[in-house]
C-alpha cells in the first residue's frame, strides 16, 4: 500500500478523536501532507471501520489518486490550508467547549498562556456552511498567523507540522476553549492575560521540557 505510515497515522488519530471524545459519530475529519498528495479521511464513515487502505490519497487540487471512497465534504478546507501555509497535517473537531465558545465570541478569550504556542488569540472564522469553499476561506482567513481557529456554530481546526503536533494544539485548544467557557460564565469582569504576556509565554514555552544534559 503506498503512504501506508501516513494512512495509519490518520487511523490513529482519528481513533484517538472518538476515544478522548473531541467527535462524536462521523463528525470532524484529518489530513497528513506527504509531499505532493494528501493523505485524508472519507466522508461520513464510522472511524471504528477506517482502515489504513480506507484513507484516501489525493493530489494538491483534490484529485483521488489511490481513494475507494468519496473524501471528506471538507476537502476544500484541508487543500486550502495546505495551499496558503506551510502546514503538513489538519485536524477538524467538533470538540464540545470549542464548538459553544465559537457560539460566544469572535476570538477565544486570552484566558490562560497555552493560548500562547497556538499563536495567539485564537479567532473565530465566521459560519459558512460545512464542505464550502466559503468555508474553507474563512478557515485560512483566520489561521493567519495561527496555528488553531474556531469555526462559528460548528468546531475547531488546528494544523502543524505533524498529525501529533496537529492533534495534541486540537486537545490544548479545547482545554483552553472549556476553561473560557467557565470564565465566561462567572460573573464580574475576567482578567485577561496582555498580548506582551502571551507573547512572554511564547518565548519562555520554546523552552519548555526536559533538554538533554549538559544543552
Ligand atoms: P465528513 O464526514 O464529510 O468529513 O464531515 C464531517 C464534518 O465535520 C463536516 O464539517
Ligand atoms: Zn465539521
Amino acid at each position: 500500500m503506498r503512504y501506508a505510515e501516513e494512512r495509519a497515522a490518520v487511523v490513529a488519530t482519528c481513533r484517538r478523536m472518538v476515544a478522548e471524545r473531541l467527535v462524536v459519530g462521523t463528525a470532524g475529519n484529518v489530513s497528513v501532507r506527504a509531499g505532493e498528495l494528501v493523505a485524508v479521511t472519507p466522508s461520513g464513515l464510522d472511524y471504528a471501520e477506517l482502515t489504513p487502505e480506507l484513507v484516501g490519497l489525493h493530489r494538491l487540487d483534490g484529485e483521488p489518486v489511490d481513494a475507494p471512497l468519496a473524501p471528506t465534504s471538507e476537502l476544500p478546507m484541508h487543500l486550502a490550508v495546505y495551499a496558503g501555509t506551510g502546514a503538513t497535517a489538519v485536524v477538524h473537531t467538533h470538540s464540545t467547549a470549542a464548538t459553544a465558545l465559537s457560539c460566544l465570541v469572535d476570538e477565544v478569550p486570552a484566558v490562560h498562556y497555552y493560548l500562547a504556542p497556538l499563536g495567539g488569540g485564537v479567532r473565530v472564522a465566521p459560519y459558512a456552511p460545512y464542505g464550502t469553499p466559503e468555508l474553507a476561506d474563512a478557515v485560512l482567513h483566520a489561521l493567519h498567523g495561527r496555528v488553531a481557529c474556531l469555526l462559528a456554530n460548528h468546531g475547531a481546526v488546528t494544523v502543524g507540522p505533524s498529525l501529533s503536533a496537529a492533534y495534541e494544539r486540537a486537545r490544548q485548544l479545547e482545554w483552553v476553549c472549556e476553561v473560557a467557557l467557565r470564565v465566561l460564565a462567572t460573573p464580574g469582569p475576567p482578567r485577561l492575560l496582555t498580548p506582551d504576556q502571551l507573547a512572554d509565554a511564547a518565548a519562555r514555552l520554546a523552552g519548555y521540557g526536559q533538554r538533554p544534559p549538559g544543552r
